[in-house]
């Protein structure tokens, strides 16, 4: 694929972008899937011409390229499966400017998502979409994957906040596309398309972003529940009351477990379960919605319901959701994070579904996540070389979850993990669509081969 004598070329042609050396090889060979395929090169442009010479050597030379942000993601999409170069876009990371008059933003595709959130909040303006990864993730990745939060259930994913893109086709093309205004719907909504392609149709290289008037005030609650069942029974009341909370994340026993030192109260019990909830708004709608939402938890048969009074407790609530994945991460060597939606009214049976999964497979299985939103992410862990029981695991999880109505994805994407099922999900002729698509963009399969579509 890559040669001594064509990286050579491409050392010559890429300038002092392109990185050969281990250490920039190995940073590039994986992302928090657990999965590890080291590229030959990596190259760090600073602008979209720079990539678009890049994709017209690959056209040249027929080389894979993957595109790469962070590396914070949970399906290897970002890893150069069948070798060739990454573009890594760490280093394209200006927020180019903020039109506190239009509410929009552009940026580079590197921009961490944090820095935008702050950025924008200076201003007293708002950009909803809040992966767990906020603080180190990128919104090139946020865009490719479709990325979601727990505000997501208030304001929608990160679609829902790209008026236009501007990103390098693989022929090497710079294709601008979308609008710079709150409507437009000229044509084919081709950054629609891009967004959520997981880097397999182009690489963004600019980004024109919605923003929001920034909520005045944050309330925040827990709401502590006998087990699992009682919790997510809970959410569906929530989430018809006519309040729309702008969180709603629970977390299981087996999460709590791995996160007790943290905890700023006691467990009522060996099976407790939580939901954390946030409404926000004006101060007086926030303060009376908390009261709302904590009455309807009393009455959906919470033990307790107990608010964050200050932004300290909120942040260290905050702090324990996030934790939970990492830990979760580090508490075995084999790890498979599945992020499965199901309809709202659906979640008990998920839950129910999952400890007869776990037996059956002799897994562990830990679940949280975005609740309101029915994004319940599935976590299983084992001792090593249990990796193919996983996957069987998955598999069965992925058939319960469609049996229920629901999707194996709500956000993470398909990536390499979730490939093999995905004709579970999608139908020949769908997936026939998808794959012209493909082709019709990346005829060689140049650009980030072997991920989300079967050949
Ligand atoms: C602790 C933790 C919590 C998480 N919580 C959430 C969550 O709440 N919600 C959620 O949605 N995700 C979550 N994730 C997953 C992950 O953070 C998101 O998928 C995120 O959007 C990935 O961004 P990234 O910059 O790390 O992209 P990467 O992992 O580098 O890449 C992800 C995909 O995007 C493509 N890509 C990256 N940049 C570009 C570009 N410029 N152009 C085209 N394609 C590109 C890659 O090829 C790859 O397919 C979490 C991950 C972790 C580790």
């Amino acid at each position: 694929m890559l040669d001594t004598a064509l990286l050579d070329d491409l050392g010559r042609a890429l300038g002092p972008g392109l990185r050969l050396d281990q250490a920039a090889l190995e940073a590039a060979a994986t992302d928090d899937s657990g999965l590890r395929h080291p590229p030959q090169a990596v190259f760090f442009p600073r602008n979209a011409d720079e990539i678009a010479r890049l994709m017209g050597l690959s056209t040249r030379y027929g080389f894979p390229v993957t595109p790469r942000g962070a590396g914070t993601g949970l399906c290897g999409g970002c890893l150069a499966r069948e070798g060739g170069l990454v573009v890594d876009t760490t280093a394209m990371a200006r927020i180019l400017s903020v039109d506190t008059i239009n509410g929009v933003a552009v940026v580079e595709p590197g921009v961490v998502t944090k820095t935008l959130r702050d950025a924008a909040a200076t201003v007293g303006l708002f950009y909803p979409p809040d992966p767990a990864s906020f603080a180190t993730c990128t919104l090139g990745g946020n865009a490719a994957t479709n990325a979601g939060g727990p505000a997501c259930v208030k304001y929608g994913v990160t679609r829902d906040y790209v008026l236009g893109l501007t990103a390098v086709l693989p022929d090497g093309e710079i294709l601008k596309t979308g609008v710079a205004t709150r409507k437009g719907v000229v044509g084919y909504d081709l950054a629609g398309l891009l967004v959520g392609s997981e880097g397999t149709l182009g690489i963004i290289t600019e980004l024109t972003l919605k923003l929001i008037p920034h909520p005045r005030e944050v309330r925040t609650a827990v709401a502590l529940f006998a087990d699992a069942r009682a919790a997510v029974a809970a959410v569906s009341a929530v989430m018809t009351s006519g309040i729309c909370p702008s969180a709603v994340e629970f977390l299981d026993r087996a999460c709590l477990g791995l996160v007790t030192e943290l905890l700023p109260f006691k467990l009522p019990g060996d099976d407790a379960a939580l939901l954390l909830l946030e409404v926000d708004g004006d101060p007086d709608t926030a303060a009376r919605d908390i009261g709302r939402v904590a009455a309807i938890c009393r009455d959906s048969r919470a033990l307790s319901v107990l608010p964050a009074d200050d932004a300290a407790r909120r942040e260290q609530l905050w702090d324990i959701r996030r934790q939970t994945s990492t830990r979760i991460h580090e508490s075995a060597p084999v790890y498979l994070s599945e992020d499965t939606v199901v309809p709202i009214a659906r979640i008990p049976d998920l839950i129910d579904a999952l400890p007869g999964l776990a037996q059956r497979f002799g897994l562990t299985v830990y679940a949280f996540g975005h609740a309101g939103d029915g994004n319940i992410h599935v976590n299983v862990t084992g001792e090593a070389g249990s990796r193919e029981r996983g996957h069987a695991l998955v598999r069965a999880l992925v058939a319960a979850v469609l049996s229920l109505g629901g999707t194996m994805s709500g956000e993470h994407g398909v990536g390499i993990t979730k490939q093999p099922f995905i004709d579970m999900e999608l139908s020949p002729r769908s997936l026939a669509l998808q794959q012209g698509l493909k082709r019709l963009f990346d005829p060689d399969s140049r650009l980030n081969p072997g991920k989300v579509l079967p050949r």
